[in-house]
């Protein structure tokens, strides 16, 4: 390809409406263009990537034993009624009708669709397992799109269902999916880690996130030092810390005038925050309240803390709620609050000994506050939030925490939508039993920007070679100059003959304006032919990661150059 013939608009300037670093560059280096909110056209450049990850991934989809189909983007409604997700989906998804009045959806998702076109012809164990992808654009009617690709309206993903005779054959294929998207995530050229993470939503048994590692990610996700533990803030478990027995000394009131955070109750006492008891309000969607206590230094897991009291929704509570369970904002301990309320400490409280905690009174604390022995009706579990440095749940080694982008995803999901759906197949008794099912997706786009937001510095993009719009572009340095315009061509005929994806910049544009658009766009290599390269026989060959230049000569830059694309 050549740059004379690529429609690739670069943009000086970063357009206002741009929020990320993966859009702003996108938008700059001419490979996307907005048509709508969260709605994008993709410019030969993206698009080039895309096909390159979407091959990535057929392979390994092929080679995991899954066969690609194309469903339908517009689902009859009936589907969706089946399963009751009609009614609950809401407002992200995008609804239509056809010219009879008949309602449609343009496909978020396709469970439904997948699983009615399993239950009319699945019939027996003998057809199982039986794993379907396809890679196509799903729709979902953000309230506020943003972020570029990130969070779009209509994306690129993959999609794969698995179907099993049972639990077992399910683990069986979900450990193939682990597998074969950890090599996805790697063949790309990304830093990432498998975390596990929360299904509340989906329900039943596992799922594990494939997070593209990113300081602009969104999500909050620890990992061990020493072993491979990885989960979500919100899902990574936590073992009680555990506090030196002490003598329990009677409990002591004592003043604490204006003191309603533990900040400031813990430096005016100077009692260290390992001595002190935070307590958190929260309300559930039927107006209850949920108090919650954790150490002092430590913060409350809302996500453990709704799962384990079944709430749907919590918020921080009013005070007038807080005070109707006998509670005072700001000085408030399990003690003396109201019979049934429901408390939850943490379970690292439960150990502490002779601790400062709120009175339940006016400007006043607790000294030498026991929980073994002052809290009573009170439920104990884990529902701090882990933090920097807290203790692998697997080995006890420090955690670190990082933030990255949620690019792919595998779920268990049973018999859910098998059931809803009556698929059925007869087992090796001639028995009827609902399928068992797993999905497993990632998001195609997605995973392009979150490979921009890991790979750029402030002159552009840094792509991993594996899904580089091209590897390499040859620059003449001056197109005018018949002598150097015919060398790069000798160059770029020569990569092409070796496989290499190459790119022939041969715009008569300044050689200052070449460099600065190669950057931009990020290709890993850059040959650069100029007045040396006719006069002195020296072509310059610059690595755009490290900014590393090498020259050659025409005669030996081809293995060189092919030795180092290995490496990228
Ligand atoms: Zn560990």
């Amino acid at each position: 390809m050549r740059t004379t013939q690529l429609y690739a608009p670069t943009l000086r300037e970063t357009p206002a409406e741009a929020e990320v670093v993966s859009q702003k560059l996108m938008l700059r280096a001419g490979m996307i263009r907005k048509a709508a909110g969260g709605i994008y056209t993709y410019l030969p450049l993206a698009w080039r990537t895309l096909k390159k990850i979407e091959q990535i991934i057929r392979e390994e989809m092929d080679e995991a034993g899954g066969q690609e189909i194309s469903m339908p983007i517009v689902q009859p409604s009936e589907l969706w009624k089946e399963t009751g997700r009609w009614a609950v989906y809401g407002e992200e998804m995008f609804r239509l009708k056809d010219r009879h009045d008949r309602e449609f959806c343009l496909g978020p998702t396709h469970e439904e669709m997948v699983t009615s076109l399993v239950r009319d012809e699945v019939r027996s164990y003998k057809q199982l397992p039986l794993m379907l992808y396809q890679i196509q654009n799903k729709y979902r009617d953000e309230i506020r799109p943003r972020f570029g690709l990130m969070r779009g309206r209509e994306f690129i993903m993959q999609d794969l269902y698995s179907f099993d005779k049972d639990e077992a054959g399910l683990n069986v294929s979900y450990q193939k999916m682990y597998d074969a998207y950890s090599r996805i995530f790697t063949r790309c050229g990304l830093q990432f880690r498998p975390v596990e993470a929360d299904n509340g939503a989906i329900g039943g048994g596992h799922s594990h996130e494939f997070t593209v590692l990113a300081d602009a990610g969104e999500s909050n996700i620890v990992y061990c030092t020493a072993c491979d533990y990885a989960a979500s803030d919100e899902k990574a478990e936590l073992k009680p810390v555990e506090a030196a027995a002490e003598e329990m000394q009677p409990l002591e009131t004592i003043a604490t005038p204006g003191m309603k955070t533990i900040e400031l109750v813990a430096e005016s006492l100077h009692v260290p925050f390992e001595k002190t008891i935070k307590a958190v309000a929260f309300q559930n969607e039927k107006d209850e309240v949920v108090l919650a206590f954790v150490r002092g230094d430590h913060d409350v897991n809302e996500v453990k803390l709704q799962n384990l009291t079944g709430a749907l929704t919590l918020r921080m509570a009013d005070d007038a709620a807080i005070q109707a369970v006998g509670g005072v904002p700001g000085f408030m301990s399990p003690i003396g609050i109201k019979k049934g309320t429901q408390i939850v400490v943490d379970a690292t409280v439960m150990g502490m000994y002779n601790a400062v905690a709120g009175a339940n009174a006016m400007d006043a604390h607790y000294k030498n506050v026991n929980p073994k022995r002052d809290f009573i009706e009170v439920t104990a579990a884990d529902i701090r939030l882990i933090k920097d440095g807290d203790p692998c749940p697997h080995c006890g080694a420090p955690v670190k925490m990082t933030r990255g982008i949620e690019a792919g995803q595998v779920f268990t999901l049973g018999t859910k939508y098998t059931e809803a759906l009556h698929a059925t197949f007869l087992d090796e008794n001639g028995k009827e039993k609902p399928l068992v099912m797993g999905c497993y997706g990632i998001g195609v786009s997605r995973t392009m920007a979150a490979a921009i937001e890991q790979n750029n510095d402030e002159q552009g993009i840094i792509w991993p070679r594996a899904i580089a719009p091209f590897e390499v572009v040859v620059v003449p340095v001056n197109a005018k100059v018949p002598e150097q315009l015919a060398l790069a061509e000798t160059i770029y005929a020569a990569l092409k003959g070796a496989g290499v994806d190459v790119l022939l910049d041969d715009r008569k544009e300044r050689a200052g304006v070449k460099f600065k658009d190669a950057d931009l766009i990020g290709y890993p290599v850059r040959i650069t032919v100029g007045p040396k390269a006719v006069e002195e026989n020296i072509i310059e060959v610059r690595t755009r990661r490290t900014g590393n230049t090498q020259n050659f000569t025409p005669d030996d830059y081809l293995d060189e150059v092919l030795a180092l694309l290995k490496t990228l």
